[in-house]
């Protein structure tokens, strides 16, 4: 059953781009190379499930997310795909993921000693090696072959694939790029036997860096939502990607404001001539933070900026001229020729276009269209 929604403030999710995306990927990869969806953080904001459908229909062969919750919830959905879960497990988890099949990420051998598997099925584990992120994996051969044999000895347990993650691939400077892939080399030099899969690539990786690097798998997440993931990949990219999430409202007032008179809290905006004065029903409790005052957005194919202090439920924006209630507004999107991408929102708030769709709260409803 689909919610109504009264509200006429929504994100739209365009699937036909991530299918694009995820089919562009796969043309430009090595044949046999698997694509695994990163759809953690209810896929980047876009929607877990829906996104998750799109990029299996394109070619993905497996998903990966953060958290045990984020997994089951895809389980519920997709009964035989794989699931990995990227972040920590706790101990407690692990019988629920053995009998869902769902993968866990492992990189400490005293996490496998404590395991008590009660499921009759294999619990299946990724090695985690930390090649300079700092955040989760081995770190030295010894704990990597430490935590192998752990693994090869506890029954019920088994080590499907192995992976690391690049912190600089997105940087035009590859010193510390070269530096983590000397150290995966290393470490791959010394497994004892080659797991199912190695996957080491994230978007910028795939799309930046030699293909040796494709290994079996790679880890495609804010590309597949038709992002770059730096400015500089984005001068770089080696097949098109369309970016899938917009965001549109509607004026549901209009009004004259004068010359001297003010708007919204603290009364920060004053008219310097007669303008018309728009009130759209998105504010920071929707994602659309204060610090976006001042940003424009797309009425009528042209831009007119947001004025004043943006409230919780609601801002107000400068329009060009009088136009009737019910006139689409879009925040993210193309009118026309004109667009306000995530990018430019980035920029403004001075962040990265991944924080962008994930900070639209759960308010906003996920619109899919699919063409
Ligand atoms: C989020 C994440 C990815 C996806 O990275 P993108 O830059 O979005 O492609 C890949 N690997 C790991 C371990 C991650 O946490």
């Amino acid at each position: 059953m689909t919610t109504q929604h009264y509200r006429p403030t929504r994100a739209l999710i365009n699937l036909e781009a991530i299918k694009e995306n995820v089919r562009n990927l796969k043309n430009f990869l090595k044949p046999n190379v698997h694509i695994i969806a990163v759809v953690k953080a209810n896929a980047y904001g876009h929607g877990d499930i829906k996104v998750a459908e799109a990029a299996i229909e394109a070619g993905a062969t497996m998903l990966a997310v953060a958290t045990p919750d984020e997994a089951l919830h895809l389980r519920e959905y997709f009964p035989n795909i794989d699931i990995l879960i990227l972040g920590h497990s706790p101990i407690s988890f692990a019988t629920v993921a053995a009998e869902q099949n769902i993968i866990l990420t492992v990189f400490s051998s005293d996490w496998v000693k404590q395991l008590q598997l009660t499921s009759n099925r294999p619990l299946k584990v990724h090695m985690k090696l930390d090649t300079g992120m700092g955040r989760l994996g081995v770190t030295t051969i010894d704990e990597m072959l430490d935590l192998y044999s752990e693994i090869e000895k506890t029954n019920g347990l088994l080590l499907d694939g192995v992976f690391t993650h690049f912190a600089t691939a997105d940087e035009e400077n590859e010193s510390y790029f070269t530096k983590q892939v000397d150290k995966l080399n290393q470490f791959i030099s010394k497994l004892p036997n080659k797991p199912r899969i190695i996957h080491v690539a994230n978007s910028a990786t795939t799309l930046m860096k030699d293909n040796t690097l494709q290994y079996d798998a790679v880890r495609f997440g804010i590309s597949m939502y038709g992002l770059a993931p730096s400015p500089y990949v984005q001068t770089k990219l080696p097949f098109p990607i369309t970016q899938s999430f917009s965001l549109e409202t509607e004026l549901v007032s209009v009004k004259l404001l004068h010359k001297g008179e003010s708007v919204g809290y603290g009364a920060t905006y004053t008219a310097d001539e007669t303008i018309y004065v728009g009130t759209i029903p998105i504010g920071y409790a929707d994602g659309l933070i204060r610090k976006l005052g001042g940003q424009e957005v797309l009425i009528d194919g042209k831009r007119a900026p947001i004025i004043g202090r943006i409230c919780m439920d609601q801002c107000m924006i400068a329009l060009p001229k009088a136009y009737n209630i019910g006139e689409k507004v879009t925040l993210i999107g193309k009118q026309n020729e004109e667009e306000v991408t995530i990018d430019e929102w980035a920029a403004k708030v001075e962040t990265i276009n991944y924080e962008i769709p994930c900070i639209i709260t759960a308010r906003v409803p996920r619109i899919y269209i699919t063409k």
